[in-house]
């Protein structure tokens, strides 16, 4: 392999799938629904297929369709001003939508922070780009950041951070008054802002999604990416999109225009039709999420594993430490082959030097059927 490429290990998701099929576990790591995209959303995918116009290439930035679609959807709820034509790319899943602002965005040399817990994806993209990965860690067990330690990752050589709200895997919803402050230093130091809210319309109780790009000053230096995958429970069809000031746009098309060029094109006029959905189908989702984080969370009740309650995403973080002595990576490969359940060791989505911090954790995720999820919780009662 390219020395590029040659520190990359097998992505833990796939790792943790190969070993929950070995010994039959139930599946709560990967963030992947084990139940259905809505039916009408399909049906329209299907209408799409056979309407004898979308089967060719689309056009290299999205098609008109979902383009509008995008921009009306940011404007319906963030009140942001999009321009469909010059302020939206349509990307390969949200996945290839961050690496293609990383590229088009980022120089060589250049550095970038991250927040940890990161998104496993981040860092190769920001090393396949030639630039340096700066870290700042949030605390456990409210998951929060230090501002002095925030502060402190800029320098001269910033060009851009990453920011993912709602969080994976800390289920964080940032709130205005964090969002202010990353803000207000990316202005100071002139860095660009790659918003990573795939997680939107994961968000519970009175929490509030904010964002970055709506803050006073924000809107000319962030892209902000997010993806089909989650809100629509198709995270199989991989149509994500990246928006923003269509001067920041620019530098992600070039880099789009020769990774993927265009992507799957029928999907994208049912992906058009699903943004456009009523506020009720964003609320039942909403509902539906509650009620699967609660069976959860019981679950993690019963087994004595304390936690954070999530205010968004599906995933939940829960301390293992009164139940088993070991590593994450230890206590995954146990639950697996001992107790029947799969959840995700946080190990790599840390930098070596700060893997401690979310050394008690593991990661479990609530994007399942109610069965899987109560099936899940007698298991894990066996740690009690
Ligand atoms: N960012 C985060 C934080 C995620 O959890 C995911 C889910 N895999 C992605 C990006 C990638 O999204 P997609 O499946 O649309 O590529
Ligand atoms: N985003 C999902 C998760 O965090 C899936 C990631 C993946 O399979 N690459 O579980």
């Amino acid at each position: 392999a390219a020395r590029r490429v040659a520190s990359f290990g097998t992505t833990i998701f796939t790792e943790i799938n190969v070993l929950a099929q070995r010994y039959n576990a139930l599946n709560l790591g990967q963030g992947r629904p084990d139940f259905d995209t809505p039916p009408d959303i399909i049906a329209q995918l299907v209408a799409a297929l056979q309407a004898g116009q979308y089967n060719q290439y689309a056009p290299g930035p999205g098609t008109s369709s979902l383009r509008r679609a995008v921009a009306a959807h940011a404007a319906r709820f963030y009140g942001l001003e999009i321009d469909p034509e010059r302020g939206v790319i349509v990307t390969a899943g949200a996945t290839e939508g961050i690496f293609a602002a990383v590229l088009g965005l980022v120089d060589p040399g250049d550095e970038v922070i991250v927040i940890e817990p990161f998104y496993d994806s981040y860092v190769p993209n920001i090393l396949m780009a030639g630039a340096t990965p700066v870290y700042v860690p949030l605390h456990p067990p409210q998951w929060t950041f230090d501002p002095a330690e925030l502060r402190a990752a800029f320098t001269r050589k910033t060009r851009a951070l990453i920011l993912n709200t709602p969080h994976n895997p800390c289920g964080r919803v940032f709130s205005r008054e964090e969002l202010t402050g990353i803000a207000e230093l990316c202005i100071e130091h002139d860095v660009t802002v790659i918003a990573d809210e795939v997680y939107e319309h994961l968000i519970f109780d009175d929490a509030r999604h904010i964002p970055i790009a709506t803050l006073p000053g924000m809107f000319e230096r962030t892209v902000t990416v997010s993806s089909s995958g989650k809100a629509f429970s198709a995270t199989g069809w991989k149509i994500g999109w990246v928006y923003g000031h269509p001067d920041l746009v620019d530098g992600v098309a070039r880099a789009h225009q020769f990774i993927t060029f265009a992507v799957h094109h029928p999907t994208q006029e049912a992906i058009a039709y699903a943004l456009g959905l009523p506020d009720s189908y964003y609320c039942g989702l909403k509902e539906l999420y509650e009620h699967k984080r609660q069976l959860l969370l019981q679950a993690l009740d019963a087994a004595g594993l304390p936690y954070r309650v999530p205010e968004g995403t599906y995933f939940v973080l829960a301390d293992f430490s009164p139940v088993f002595d070991g590593t994450p990576l230890e206590f995954a490969r146990y639950l697996i082959s001992e107790i029947g359940v799969a959840g995700i060791p946080p190990e790599t989505f840390y930098c070596p030097e700060h893997a401690h911090i979310g050394s008690k954790y593991l990661r479990f995720s609530f994007c399942k059927n109610d069965e899987t999820l109560l099936q899940a919780g007698e298991r894990l009662a066996k740690l009690a």
